[in-house]
């Protein structure tokens, strides 16, 4: 095996391998670029010099190392040059057969020590490698992008990559300044995997008619500190992009039905409404956001005669219940105890998402409003659906979380790193989830399977297992 890696080569000269070439670069290694497309190693060497340019005119690089960098960078046009390259980034073209062929070639012009890698984002390393001189050299590298800015890089191994391939790997992202963490060759490996429900759940939100997309992104935004809505995100993403990693992962758990892809989404990538990039996605980029609901600030003339109680979860207020989301809805609640609800989806910051019973009096949502206004939340009404917007989208985040960290995906630590270096997460899932309390995770997943009797809501058995280790615990 090789013990350290000078030459770097870069395979695939578009937006993920420019990117990958200019961090190897920039770390001090000879970098081979090589592209089926001459011009595109053109491009992509021409868009280094100008990023790098654009960071020294920002004094954040000097002349001199911009220089150097670039003098590191070398086109290729023919792949035996290959040869001399201790490590292989593949960042070409996202299709099986191009890797499969790519690896094959590789494996035959480099020799048995070279590292092999892809940034593949939904191929199957394990099938990269099958039939591949040496497999154990074969691991995915799997780069966010922008390269040179994102510092997560998903080290993945197949059944034949070794171990100590996965730890080279790591030691070297480490030296590059990235932080490395390890899975297991599944599909989407940890983040493409575990983000899937904070997409699928405002889709099905926005399918629903629960909220305006501006209010389903500003509850997760301002009220869960993700930097972007959901909805928002697909739009920067690409809805087309978006919408194919969704499908991958769709089809490559054979039509698992927690990633069943939405129409919705189908509708705009087929209407070519593909978000920022072509002026309108979910959102009009071309004029003013639309602005979200907040509520105006509301008085109650009643409130000097407020009788309130408090219990977990729980306020009574005269005789309306505030009772915080555990994914039934406000109607079932108020059937339940012959009173009117509200239920509240919050967590400790000043956001609060609400939604009223249909057979609530129209007084009892103003009381509501006046009553969390005056304690400082910013109020947002959604209409009656189970687990509201926050609450039901961190549930299936944390569930799907749990579902990889059950199945070997990678350890609990790296699939937190992984969400909030990969996605910018606030916080880890699995973390998470410990501070929220298993059992309202669990409590509020079995609610939502009940309620629309599907599959998709189960709660995943680890979940259940660390609800039940939870509540020995505090009795
Ligand atoms: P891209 O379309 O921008 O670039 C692909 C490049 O590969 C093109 O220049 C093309 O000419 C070249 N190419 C195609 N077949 C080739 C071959 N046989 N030999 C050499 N070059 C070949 O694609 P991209 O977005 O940079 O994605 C590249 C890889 O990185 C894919 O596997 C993708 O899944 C993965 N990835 C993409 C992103 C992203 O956000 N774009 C993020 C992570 C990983």
């Amino acid at each position: 095996m090789t013990l350290s890696v000078q030459t770097v080569a870069v395979i695939g000269s578009g937006i993920m391998g420019a990117g990958i070439a200019e961090v190897a670069a920039s770390q001090g290694h000879p970098v081979l670029v090589y592209d089926i497309d001459a011009g595109a190693i053109a491009r992509a060497i021409e868009g280094i010099r100008s990023r790098l340019a654009s960071r020294v005119a920002r004094g954040k690089l000097s002349a001199e190392a911009s220089e150097k960098t670039l003098s590191r960078l070398t086109p290729v046009t023919d792949i035996q040059a290959l040869a001399a390259a201790d490590l292989v980034i593949e960042a070409a073209s996202e299709r099986m057969e191009v890797k499969k062929a790519l690896f094959a070639q590789l494996a035959e012009i480099c020799p048995p020590q070279t590292l092999l890698t892809s940034n593949t984002s939904s191929i199957s390393i394990t099938a990269i490698a099958a039939g591949v001189l040496h497999p154990e050299r074969v691991a995915g590298l799997h780069f966010f992008n922008p390269a040179p800015v994102m510092k997560l890089v998903e080290v993945v191994s197949g059944l034949a990559t070794s171990n100590e391939v996965v730890e080279q790997l790591c030691d070297l992202a480490i030296r590059w300044g990235k932080q490395p963490v390890r899975c297991q060759s599944t599909p989407g490996f940890i983040v493409n995997r575990v983000a899937r429900p904070y997409y699928a759940e405002a889709w099905r939100a926005l399918e629903e008619q629960v909220a305006a997309p501006q209010d389903l992104d500003a509850a997760l935004r301002e009220g869960a500190g993700f930097p972007m809505g959901p909805l928002e995100l697909t739009d920067m993403i690409g809805q087309d992009v978006n919408f194919a990693v969704t499908c991958s992962v769709f089809n490559a758990f054979w039509q698992e039905r927690r990633f069943l892809p939405s129409l919705m989404q189908q509708e705009l990538v087929l209407g070519g409404r593909l978000g920022k990039k072509s002026g309108q996605g979910v959102y009009n980029w071309r004029s003013d956001k639309p602005t979200v609901g907040w509520y105006e600030a509301v008085s109650d003339g009643d409130s000097a005669g407020y009788s309130e109680k408090r219990s977990d979860g729980v306020t009574k207020i005269d005789d309306l219940l505030l009772i915080d989301t555990q994914g039934e809805t406000a109607q079932a609640l108020a059937a339940r105890y012959a009173c009117p609800v509200v239920v509240i989806d919050r967590l400790e910051g000043d956001v609060a998402v609400i939604a009223s019973a249909d057979s609530n009096p129209d007084s009892a949502t103003r009381k509501a409003v006046h009553y969390l206004q005056q304690r400082g939340k910013r109020v947002l009404q959604v209409a009656d659906y189970p687990g509201l917007i926050i609450w039901r989208t961190l549930a299936m985040i944390i569930n799907e979380a749990l579902d990889a960290l059950q199945k070997g995906v990678a350890r609990e630590e790296d699939i937190d790193t992984a969400m909030r270096l990969g996605v910018n997460y606030p916080r880890g899932p699995l973390a998470w989830g410990e501070q929220l309390g298993w059992q309202r995770v669990l409590i509020l997943l079995e609610n939502l399977q009940r309620h629309y009797g599907e599959e998709r809501y189960r709660p995943s058995s680890l979940l259940r297992q660390r609800a039940l280790l939870e509540s020995s615990y505090e009795s």
